[in-house]
C-alpha cells in the first residue's frame, strides 16, 4: 500500500504538470491578443501622420494649379478687345486669388497639424516599442517555463516503471482501473468514513482495513481505502490537498 501512495503521489505530480502544460500556451494566446492591439495602434499612429501630409501636398498642387491658371488668364488679357470679356477674365483672376488665399490659410493650419502628429507618431512608436518588448519578454518566459515543465515532467515519468514494479500487481491493476474514473484512487480511512466521499464505511470493513487483513474499496465511491496509521508516508496527504 505505501509503494502504491509513492505511485499515486507520482502520478498526482505528473497530473499537475500536464495541467500547467496545457494552461501555459493560453497566457501566449493573451500576449498574441496584447501583441495585435498595440501593432493596430502604431498603423493608426501612421495613418493619422499620412492622412495630414497628403492632405498638405494636395493643397499644394491645387495653390499651384490656380496659380498656373491666374498665369494663363493674365496672357489672354492682353489679346481682350471687349470691355466685358476682359472684365470677366478679371473676375475669374480675383477669384483664383481668393480660393489661394483660403488653401493658404489651411496649408498653414496643416503644418502645425503635420508637426503635432509626427511628435505623436514618435511618442507612440517609443511607447508601442517598449510595449512589444515587455510582451515578447513575456512569451519567451512563458516558453522557457514551458520547456521546463516539460523537462520535469519526463523526469518524472522517467520513474514511473521503477514506481509501478514495487506495487503489488492486484493492487496496481486496481489502482489503474479507478484512477480512469476517480482521481485520487486511493483515500484515507478517516474514522469511519471514506476520505473521498464522506460517507460511513461499515465497522467490519474498517476493522478489516485498520487490521491490514484485506485490501477494500469504499463500497460508495469505489476508491481503494487505507488506514493512515498503518501507512508511513506523510507526504501522501499533502499532494492530495494540494490537488
Ligand atoms: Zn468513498
Amino acid at each position: 500500500m505505501q509503494a502504491l501512495l509513492k505511485l499515486q503521489a507520482l502520478d498526482t505530480k505528473i497530473a499537475d504538470c500536464m495541467q500547467k502544460e496545457k494552461d501555459l500556451p493560453r497566457q501566449k494566446d493573451r500576449f498574441a491578443i496584447q501583441r495585435k492591439r498595440l501593432d493596430e495602434e502604431m498603423a493608426q499612429s501612421e495613418e493619422r501622420c499620412k492622412k495630414v501630409e497628403v492632405e498638405q501636398r494636395e493643397c499644394a498642387q491645387d495653390i499651384e494649379q490656380r496659380q498656373e491658371k491666374i498665369l494663363k488668364y493674365e496672357g489672354q488679357l492682353v489679346d481682350i478687345k471687349k470691355n466685358e470679356e476682359y472684365k470677366a477674365v478679371l473676375h475669374e483672376i480675383d477669384l483664383l486669388k481668393k480660393q489661394i488665399g483660403i488653401r493658404e490659410e489651411r496649408s498653414i493650419a496643416l503644418l502645425y497639424e503635420q508637426e503635432e502628429t509626427q511628435a505623436q507618431l514618435e511618442e507612440d512608436k517609443s511607447r508601442i516599442n517598449e510595449e512589444i518588448a515587455r510582451v515578447e519578454a513575456e512569451c519567451a518566459a512563458v516558453d522557457r517555463e514551458l520547456a521546463e515543465m516539460v523537462a520535469h515532467r519526463e523526469a518524472l515519468q522517467a520513474t514511473r516503471p521503477d514506481h509501478r514494479s514495487q506495487v503489488d500487481d492486484e493492487l496496481l491493476r486496481m489502482y489503474e482501473r479507478i484512477r480512469k474514473a476517480r482521481i485520487p484512487a486511493v483515500v484515507p480511512l478517516n474514522e469511519e468514513s471514506c476520505g473521498g466521499c464522506f460517507m460511513t464505511i461499515r465497522p467490519q470493513i474498517v476493522n478489516e482495513i485498520i487490521g491490514n487483513e484485506r485490501v477494500h474499496c469504499c463500497q460508495h465511491c469505489n476508491r481503494l481505502l487505507y488506514y493512515p496509521g498503518n501507512v508511513n508516508f506523510p507526504e501522501a496527504e499533502v499532494l492530495e490537498e494540494s490537488v
